[in-house]
């Protein structure tokens, strides 16, 4: 700090009487556990750095080592040229405080900065930052973050199949209802394995397990944007799509149909397959799920009816 100023300083601060000593000013600056420096605005060079800020940014013990050196040199890891994430133009002319976060670039802690514009002795504009370690809160926050979405897959997703549940199907297939245009046609089709009991019969439920994931991935590769498909519940899936021209309900059932029942699930030294009964039905999007699922099951009943092992067309 220039004592030259301080007399200045000191009457600007209207500094307690207690503190008379400009070391005592640098001595609290020094000792905030806080990163605390003062920058030119428009040239960026620093002009205070208290020691907090120093030894644990800048990687050195003294304000003379990085005298004369741009902020963004002292405080950013290798950086040649201003940040752009520079605060500078952000900061409220009427001096209030502009409230940031971010991770520094070398030492990788995160802190919450007070940045605003004072006057610097000598009449420029200056940006004093303040800045606390938040660190540890931001480490808790990215866990709580990753958590909550772990908790959110467990929620959603059925394990086994890696599907959606039936309760994240209702929930996606009437959100991707609700983004279609009333007139638009929405397409639901209920699959329901054929014999599949025989397969755990025969082969024991762990098979029945093994044939059911494959399944499940495959039927979740057709997923898009426009396709929401989930597990109802045993061996029973559901899919909800956009139906279009260039994607018919009937096509697409066939090449759902054709999907599943080419599923080769290779259980120890068998290789498992089964077929699937697939009920179909399509409406104006402005109706009801329940009602357009209860018209895909009638025809799904009637698919198993029929014999099984085929689609059938509301
Ligand atoms: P169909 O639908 O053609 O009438 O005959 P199905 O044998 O598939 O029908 P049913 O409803 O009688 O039986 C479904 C069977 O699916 C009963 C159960 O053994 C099996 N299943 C349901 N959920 C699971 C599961 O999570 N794992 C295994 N391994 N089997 C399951
Ligand atoms: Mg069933
Ligand atoms: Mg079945």
């Amino acid at each position: 700090m220039n004592q030259r100023h301080m007399p200045v300083l000191l009457r600007k601060l209207m500094i307690p009487s207690a503190v008379t000593e400009v070391s005592d000013l640098e001595n609290i600056l020094d000792n905030l556990d806080a990163v605390v420096y003062v920058s030119d605005t428009d040239t960026h060079e620093l002009l205070f750095m208290n020691k907090y800020a120093l030894k644990n940014i800048g990687g050195v013990s003294e304000f003379d080592e990085v005298r004369g050196k741009r902020c963004f040199e002292v405080l950013q890891k290798g950086q040649s040229n201003p940040c752009d994430f520079c605060t500078n133009p952000l900061l409220p002319k009427n001096g209030d405080t502009y409230l940031w976060e971010f991770k520094n670039t070398r030492n990788n802690c995160w802190y919450q900065c007070r940045d605003r514009l004072i006057q610097w002795h000598d009449g420029r504009q200056v940006r004093l930052e303040v800045a606390a370690d938040i660190t540890e809160r931001k480490q808790v926050e990215v866990e709580l973050q990753e958590a909550q979405k772990e908790l959110k897959v467990l929620a959603e997703i059925d394990s086994l199949t890696q599907l959606y549940n039936r309760r994240a199907f209702f929930m996606y297939a009437d959100k991707l209802r609700k983004s279609l245009s009333k007139s638009s046609s929405l397409g639901l089709m209920i699959l329901d394995l054929d014999y599949f009991k025989d397969i755990n019969d025969n082969y024991g439920h762990e098979a029945g397990d093994t044939l059911l994931a494959a399944i499940g991935q495959k039927l979740n590769s057709l997923a898009d944007s426009n396709t929401v498909i989930g597990r109802m519940g045993g061996e029973e899936f559901a899919i909800v799509f956009h139906e279009t021209e260039k994607r018919e309900k009937l096509d697409f059932a066939n090449q759902v149909y054709k999907a599943v029942s080419n599923v080769k699930a290779l259980y120890f030294n068998d290789l498992l397959h089964c077929t699937t009964s697939i009920g179909v039905s399509s409406q104006p999007a402005s109706t009801p799920l329940r009602d357009i699922m209860r018209e895909a099951d009638n025809a799904l009943y009637k698919a198993k009816s029929a014999g099984r092992s085929q689609v059938n067309v509301a």
